[in-house]
């Protein structure tokens, strides 16, 4: 996009968008409001400038965190530059909504956000600055917005559709802004920073932080052979990597040991040692509110070993916690005549077999799914691919109206908070991820709707005036015909034109020269083809149309 003229940087993560990079930016942004205007919206603008009063109701003025940019004003007032909008929006519709009779209701606008990320990258896809399109919706009836989730829902499909764009969404867990059900909408392409877990054989699709794995996915293991269980003596080595070297056993021999505290109770969490802990699936499992990694004092305390040496064998006695709970993944079940710690410094126990050395108090999904798992839906085969999140849709329910109070009356004048959705479009990403997805070695290959233009007409020879004179002649007829042309009549080699035209990476690229003009002709090429065409001068016109003619 640097390259390409179409953005500049101005301070870390903050860019300028050049007339090239805004018009997409425009285009992404004309489809979104006819979409969120065709599923009943009305836009609005609300300020970036937000007061800290309206996050403190919300209680998010604390845990937002360092992505919150606080600013305080010459008296001392403070503010935040929004990151996301549900505490104005909120504010207003709490001041302005009495009654069931002014609801369902969807407000949408079109703002900049600042998020202080702790990782930005790839430039405007995660930068600190960046253009999003949010909508929140207000309903009297739960039945009513599930309805409409469903529509958005559908009108975000579309957008991605009209945009020309590979997309496909999936379940996903909300995050900071809260809420039961959430989908994100990813844009499929290589860079993706997301992985996207799909069912091969039915509609079954979510992000890896929400992806379930089929509690048979990997069979339990056959107890028939238990070897005795023995110490084996592993002094200062304590990490997975390091004792499966020393005891020449893969990974998946291991049984992980993983210390929480979920709201003030010790959990310990059983992995296979392969497999990655997912928090965010222990969490739902344990239904719990705050879920944090045990300091090494904690651990201690529990194992009464050092961190790296804790096993389930007798850990329950051991620690003396009655209420310590010990919870497995699923995949633990598969482990015979396994690895673990022992509870002892320097120490870990081979053969180690569930049920006749350890018994958790559960079983639950609760590591992140891998290649191997099968869909949690219909036990078919999962595919794992790479995603950029350009949309995310949340049902917020009461979340926000019941912390500021945006009541309604109903019709007996009995007061109810309001349910909301909320809806957002990352709409500079979106201009980012098209690139991401729609390129090739040599630069952009815009989807049509998103092209910032048509037509790269190119001149080749603007010393040869005659020349110059038919290929301005010709800007003007296509221009005066409704095509969107960019015209490339600098003083520049021809090498270096060709160059910029693909970069640029318009759909189709017109060459007039002295040897096509000879012929009366321009020469014509689409930029997702190898192959070049001379057109008759007087086809052009008529050609170009049918090319760009809407269906
Ligand atoms: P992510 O997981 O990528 O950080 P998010 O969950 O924080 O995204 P939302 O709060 O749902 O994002 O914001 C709505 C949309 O805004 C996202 O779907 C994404 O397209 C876009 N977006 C979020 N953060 C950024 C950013 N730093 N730069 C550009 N676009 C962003
Ligand atoms: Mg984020």
């Amino acid at each position: 996009m640097l390259r390409a003229g179409m953005i500049r940087k101005v301070a870390s993560w903050i860019y300028d968008w050049l007339p090239m990079g805004l018009i997409v930016l425009k285009k992404v942004e004309q489809i979104v409001r006819e979409e969120m205007d065709a599923a009943g919206g009305q836009e609005v603008w609300l300020p970036v400038i937000q007061p800290k009063g309206l996050w403190v109701e919300t209680g998010r003025w604390a845990v937002y965190g360092k992505e919150l940019l606080r600013i305080a004003d010459r008296k001392g007032s403070e503010f935040c530059f929004a990151p996301t909008a549900e505490e104005i929006i909120t504010d207003l519709v709490r001041r302005e909504v009495r009654s069931w009779r002014q609801l369902p209701l969807m407000l949408y606008q079109f703002g900049l956000k600042f998020r202080d990320e702790i990782r930005p990258r790839f430039g405007v896809m995660r930068a600190r600055e960046f253009y999003m399109k949010d909508a929140y919706s207000f309903h009297a009836d739960a039945g009513e917005f599930s309805v409409y989730y469903q529509r958005l829902f559908e009108a975000y499909g579309r957008i991605f559709k009209r945009c020309g764009l590979q997309f496909r969404p999936v379940e996903a867990v909300s995050g900071a802004i809260g809420g039961d059900t959430s989908h994100e909408f990813m844009v499929l392409a290589e860079a993706g920073e997301e992985t996207i877990v799909t069912c091969a054989a039915c509609s079954y699709a979510a992000n890896l932080e929400r992806a379930e794995s089929a509690a048979e996915s990997i069979p339990a293991a056959n107890h028939a052979d238990l070897l005795p269980l023995m110490e084996v003596p592993t002094p200062g080595v304590w990490t997975v990597e390091g004792v499966s070297e020393l005891l020449r056993a893969p990974k998946s021999k291991f049984i992980k040991t993983m210390f929480y505290d979920a709201d003030g109770r010790p959990v310990v969490a059983l992995l296979r040692g392969d497999h990655e802990l997912n928090e965010e699936k222990l969490t739902r499992a344990l239904k719990c509110r705050a879920l944090r990694k045990s300091q090494d004092a904690e651990y201690r305390d529990i194992a009464k070993c050092e961190v790296g040496f804790a096993g389930p064998a007798g850990l329950k006695e051991r620690s003396g916690r009655a209420d310590l709970l010990i919870m497995a993944d699923h995949a633990v079940r598969s482990v015979i005549n396994g690895i673990s710690g022992a509870n002892k410094n320097g120490m870990h126990l081979s053969n180690i077999n569930l049920d006749r050395d350890y018994r958790p108090d559960a079983f639950a999904d609760i590591r992140v799914s891998a290649p191997e798992d099968l869909c949690p839906r219909c036990s078919s085969r999962l595919n794992f691919s790479k995603g950029i999140e350009v949309g995310h849709t949340f049902q917020l329910g009461t979340k926000y109206s019941e912390k500021l109070g945006a009541v309604y009356l109903d019709e007996s004048q009995k007061p109810h908070p309001i349910i909301m959705g909320c809806y957002g479009i990352g709409v500079s990403r979106v201009v980012a991820a098209a690139i991401e997805q729609c390129h090739d070695a040599d630069g952009i290959l815009w989807p049509e709707p998103l092209a910032p233009f048509g037509e790269h007409l190119i001149c080749v020879e603007t010393d040869d005036a005659e020349v110059l004179a038919k290929a301005d002649a010709l800007f003007e007829q296509l221009q005066s015909l409704g095509l969107s042309v960019l015209y490339d009549d600098r003083d520049e080699r021809p090498g270096v034109k060709f160059k910029d035209a693909d970069l640029i990476g318009l759909p189709r690229r017109l060459t007039v020269s002295r040897r096509t003009l000879q012929q009366q002709s321009v020469e014509f090429k689409r930029r997702n083809s190898a192959k070049s065409e001379l057109w008759k001068l007087s086809d052009l016109p008529q050609k170009l149309q049918e090319l760009t003619a809407p269906i």
